[in-house]
């Protein structure tokens, strides 16, 4: 019998595999129609402090980089996508600042080089192809490895790290593919500075973990794509507006209505409607932020589809490092009604006016930062 063929829009991972299991048709979502989850501001900070926690363990050769080098790589590399606001997102910065600047002072006198950094693996189990990455991995000296993978989440559940697939998948990955043997696995997490370790996986456990592979291969593979809607899941979930356990079946609605029950079918539909728009105008957003950021990547300025062209063009938009200091200031010259919230347009005015004195609009320009950003328009072919 020759091997079988998958068929899967892209490699398993643990992350995919845990999706399908919590709803399959989230995963369909996700992975067989493209439609990405709203950036989450949780995501963008664990991804800025591990890319940080990269760098330092990245180097070379020794001395590490300094504390001061790897603040300055955090900063430099932030990922803003997902906050709710500009003090939410500063807030999360000066976290991330204070338990880098910890971990450091904890770690760099041990520090040494480990074996790899963001391990990213390819391997295939009963054929089906599964992929990952490994935060770090240490070879100890007698040869055998140590699994760490880092948390900047809520504190871990008790002997989390004893059970947790995503550290089993590692253990098969790196004893498939690095040919020693795991011997410590371990949950590193960053906020409280505390390692959860556990021991290497049975045989058991792995291939319990290597039917799980195979069997949701098999099923997504076969189409298998129901909705398991839960209350608490379905609230977080952010497919919820295009979900057929919550779309509404018979959607034309009525031309006018007479009953109690119309004026209900109408409110829910308008509010199905005004959901499923929300939900079209976040991912319209974050594919115009994807090929902005890979206009400027590529130094484009125009680019064709099949059906469109779009144009980047410049526009800007002001900063404000020290945001109440010039707010008290527009305040105290009575200017504060003439911005309310600081915009480009409206700050950029206010900074031109003649009328106003120049020795405050000089005291204004230096509480204010202009930054050039990317604009784009869409027009159809
Ligand atoms: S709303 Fe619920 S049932 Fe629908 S995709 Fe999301 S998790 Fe699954």
């Amino acid at each position: 019998m020759g091997a079988r063929t998958w068929n899967l829009p892209r490699p398993l991972s643990h992350s995919s595999i845990s999706l399908y299991a919590e709803c399959p048709q989230k995963y369909k979502f996700r992975y067989i129609d493209r439609i990405p989850e709203k950036p989450k501001h949780y995501f963008s900070f664990g991804s800025s402090v591990h890319s940080a926690l990269e760098y330092f363990y990245g180097a070379k050769s020794l001395p590490p980089p300094s504390l001061d080098e790897v603040l300055a790589y955090y900063k430099e590399h932030w990922i803003s996508a997902g906050y709710k606001n500009q003090a939410q997102e500063e807030q999360y910065r000066e976290d991330g600042e204070e338990i880098l600047t910890l971990f450091y002072r904890k770690h760099a006198p041990e520090y040494h080089i480990p074996l790899f950094v963001e391990y990213q693996f390819n391997m295939e189990i009963n054929g089906v192809p599964v992929t990952g990455k490994v935060d770090r991995v240490d070879q100890m000296p007698d040869g055998r490895f140590s699994v760490i993978d880092y948390k900047t989440g809520k504190a871990l559940a008790k002997g989390r790290a004893g059970t947790d697939e995503q550290l089993t998948m590692y253990q098969l990955a790196c004893e498939k593919l690095l040919g020693a043997e795991v011997c410590r696995l371990s949950f590193y997490h960053l906020p409280s500075l505390t390692e959860q370790v556990a021991e290497r996986r049975s045989s058991a456990l792995v291939h319990a973990l290597e039917k799980k592979i195979v069997s949701t291969a098999e099923a997504i593979s076969s189409q298998e794509f129901s909705p398991t809607p839960e209350e608490k899941k379905c609230f977080w979930c952010d497919y919820k507006p295009l979900c057929p356990v919550y779309k509404p079946q018979n959607t034309p609605p009525p031309a006018a209505f007479a009953t109690e029950e119309d004026v209900s079918a109408l409110i829910d539909r308008y509010g199905d409607l005004r959901a499923q728009s929300k939900a079209l105008e976040e991912e319209a957003n974050f594919l115009k932020d994807e090929i902005i950021a890979l206009f400027e990547k590529k130094g484009y300025v125009r680019a064709f589809g099949q059906k469109y062209e779009a144009i980047r063009t410049a526009g800007e938009r002001w900063k404000f490092p020290d945001k109440k200091k010039f707010l008290e200031l527009l305040r105290e010259h009575g200017l504060y009604d003439r911005v309310l919230a600081p915009s480009a347009p409206k700050v950029r005015d206010l900074l031109e006016d003649q009328d106003i004195e120049s020795a405050l609009r000089e005291k204004l320009s230096a509480l204010a930062e202009k930054v050039e950003t990317s604009e784009l328009r869409v027009e159809p072919l």
